[in-house]
């Protein structure tokens, strides 16, 4: 097999050759991916309450965010787990984000939610275990509202930009791609995050690509540095999940930031985007 996935026929919409211009995908609250300004998105890894997401959604606002994320709709490894709130949790996310400036990412498992989702959310998360859930990219497609795809944990990078093509097909061509960590045979991380993805994606196609140095890493200590060789490397933003209580959190706890350690991040940040000529958001007006 040709290993050199540029030359990849099949990549009619996605590959760098389809268009002139790097596509740039903006969401209503001006957050946009693929900007000189990167797209900053954090939150929890599910909602948990109402004080749980507003105490984040302002926190993550003043650090400098501009999207809010939080799973309504949870894909849990064990049946047994937390399972998100569902339809309340959207409610709460999209007030908490509305009452800072921000826009909302939340992931849909299931190609019936798309509908309920996208009432809420600017932009829909469609996550790595359901990367080549194909009958859900057509319907995430056919919606028109601004795609997260995530990479499967288990997916090369050819057949993550063909799940890319799925969406594209479907006619929707606001979608952004995210780096989140490939399963590897080493479980001192819980995955091993490939940041040579980004600039590799940059050459093969004209989609924006952010990082997740969370799942990517499953340490919230190893956040920060990935965090700053994401942007290094050039991605268009990152997703951070972030917590008010990590210790308390309902998932993913060991690699939540406190909202504290989140704005040190933030500022630090500044310095790497400046040298690789990118800017952070303008801090959300808090009302
Ligand atoms: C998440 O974003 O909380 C999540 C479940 O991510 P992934 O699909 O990358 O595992
Ligand atoms: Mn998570």
């Amino acid at each position: 097999m040709d290993r050199s996935i540029d030359r990849n026929p099949e990549l009619k919409l996605v590959g760098r050759d389809a268009r002139t211009e790097r596509t740039v995908v903006r969401l209503r609250n001006g957050a946009a991916f693929g900007a000189e300004t990167l797209a900053i998105c954090a939150g929890p890894c599910s909602v948990e309450s109402e004080e749980q997401i507003d105490l984040t959604s302002s926190g993550v606002a003043r650090a400098g965010a501009n999207v809010l994320r939080g799973g309504a709709f949870k894909p849990r490894t064990s049946p047994y787990a937390f399972q998100g709130l569902g339809p309340a949790a959207l409610e709460l996310l999209r007030a908490a984000a509305d009452r800072n400036g921000l826009a909302v990412v939340t992931e849909v498992l299931d190609p019936r939610d798309v509908r309920i989702v996208a009432r809420y959310a600017d932009m829909l998360q469609i996550g790595a275990r359901n990367m080549q859930n194909f009958a859900l990219l057509r319907e995430a497609g056919e919606s028109g509202v601004p795609i997260l795809l995530k990479r499967g944990p288990c997916a090369t990078i050819a057949e993550w930009l063909m799940a890319a093509e799925y969406l594209l097909v479907a006619g929707n061509d606001q979608v952004v791609l995210c780096e989140r960590g490939i399963r590897s045979f080493d479980p001192a991380t819980r995955n091993l995050l490939d940041l040579s993805a980004v600039p590799l994606l940059a050459e093969l196609t004209h989609l924006p690509v952010i990082v997740d140095p969370s799942h990517g890493t499953g340490l919230a200590r190893l956040v920060e540095p990935m965090a700053f060789a994401g942007v290094a490397a050039g991605a268009d933003g990152l997703l951070v999940e972030v917590h008010p209580d990590p210790a308390a959190a309902v998932s993913d706890g060991q690699q939540s930031l406190s909202v504290e350690a989140f704005g040190s991040l933030m500022r630090r940040l500044a310095v790497v985007a400046a040298a690789v000529g990118r800017r952070l958001p303008a801090t959300r007006i808090i009302v």
